[in-house]
């Protein structure tokens, strides 16, 4: 499956070192040509790295929502 150009992917950026939403704008081969949405500058990546951290971020995503919840759980124990 590839990453549709005009999609948006979390990725760190290499700029400004932060979780963003990159614009996915161009795409050959396995190389993807994304542009952050904070800072605005292109970065050239490859398709593994972008999956990679697409799974890594779902997967904190995961345990932050799961934290959330034992949270929520935990107050009701008033
Ligand atoms: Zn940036």
């Amino acid at each position: 499956m590839d990453f549709e150009v005009g999609s948006t992917r979390i990725y760190s950026c290499p700029m400004c070192s932060v979780d963003t939403p990159h614009n996915v704008k161009a795409h050959k081969g396995e190389i993807y040509g994304i542009a952050c949405t904070n800072c605005r500058s292109g970065a050239l990546v490859k398709e593994l790295d972008l999956r990679i951290y697409q799974l890594k971020w779902e997967e904190e995503l995961r345990e932050i929502l799961d934290s959330l919840v034992e949270q929520s759980i935990g107050c009701d124990d008033e």
